[in-house]
């Protein structure tokens, strides 16, 4: 099944080119207080909520996919785990160009290691990307993303893909310069996803997956899943060795060669095998939006 979040917070099953509203789906998740749980709900009855959806779709209203605003299918991570430099052709194109990194502080993943991007940067697609700081480098990144739907303590990879609900296309828009990644790639909309969550069942390979970023209709980014250096199982795994893993919990699995800088008017179109297309426009820097 292939849930998105739509509008004002609907919730839909798309179908073609169609997006079918099964916002009363909803209802099946249980009524919670405070404190609430710091994982996402949807994600944790997801079994159930694809079946109440599922015998809500005869009677549903039918948009064109076109005509939606698409959000983050994924309301409330827990956390948002990134894996940096984990295809071996970026990790070469960043040690080349000193635009990419700063004094050399750049790694493989096996030393370098997850971090994690703030969940306040967690934005759909229709949004758009308002560029932070303008008088520095903003680049884009393409990644696969992992929807974990059980908790998960130490799982040995072979074991992950039982902890998976799901995937999605990620964009990890980055600013380049010397700061913690966790600070960089944190800003409003840097942790774009979409367009719908992919359910599990749909996606036997997850490590052979074609992957493509445009900007602007040029294609900029074209690789493979199966070019990652550790896999979307390794990553559960090593996720697992030092966070407990909660349903909803996002892992960015790091993106392949060919990223730039993007500015304000780019359209960026990011596609991944199976998962399907996000379409977001890069806008200018924002004034202050802290009170409304
Ligand atoms: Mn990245």
């Amino acid at each position: 099944l292939k849930i998105c979040r739509f509008n004002n917070n609907r919730l839909g099953v798309v179908s073609g080119e169609e997006v079918i509203d099964v916002t009363a789906a909803l209802d099946i998740l249980p009524a919670r207080h405070y404190p609430f749980p710091a994982h996402d709900l949807l994600v944790e009855n997801l079994a159930q909520l694809m079946i109440a959806a599922e015998t809500l779709v005869p009677h549903g209203i039918r948009h064109r996919l076109n005509d939606v605003k698409l959000l983050s299918p994924i309301a409330n991570p827990g956390k948002i785990i990134a894996a940096p430099v984990n295809y071996a052709k970026h990790l070469q194109e960043v040690l080349a160009d000193p635009n990419l990194h700063y004094q050399n502080r750049i790694d493989h993943i096996q030393r370098a290691g997850l971090f994690l991007k703030s969940n306040s940067s967690l934005s759909g697609p229709t949004a758009g990307v308002p560029i932070t700081l303008p008088s520095r480098r903003t680049d884009h990144e393409v990644e696969l993303v992992v929807v974990i739907g059980r908790q998960a303590k130490n799982v040995n990879a072979n074991d992950a893909q039982k902890y998976i609900a799901g995937y999605c296309v990620g964009l990890d828009m980055t600013i380049r310069g010397p700061e913690e990644r966790s600070l960089r790639k944190s800003p409003d909309s840097y942790t774009v996803l979409g367009p719908w969550l992919t359910s599990a069942d749909e996606v036997a390979h997850p490590n052979n997956l074609g992957l493509e970023l445009k900007v602007n209709g040029r294609s900029k980014q074209n690789s493979n899943t199966r070019d990652l250096i550790l896999n979307v199982e390794a990553l559960i795994a090593f996720a697992s060795s030092f966070y407990t893993l909660y349903p909803g919990d996002l892992i960015f699995t790091g993106t392949p060669e060919g990223v730039g800088e993007i500015v304000p008017g780019d359209e960026i179109e990011a596609f991944i095998e199976k998962l399907g297309s996000i379409k977001t426009r890069v806008l200018p820097a924002l004034n202050d939006q802290g009170a409304t």
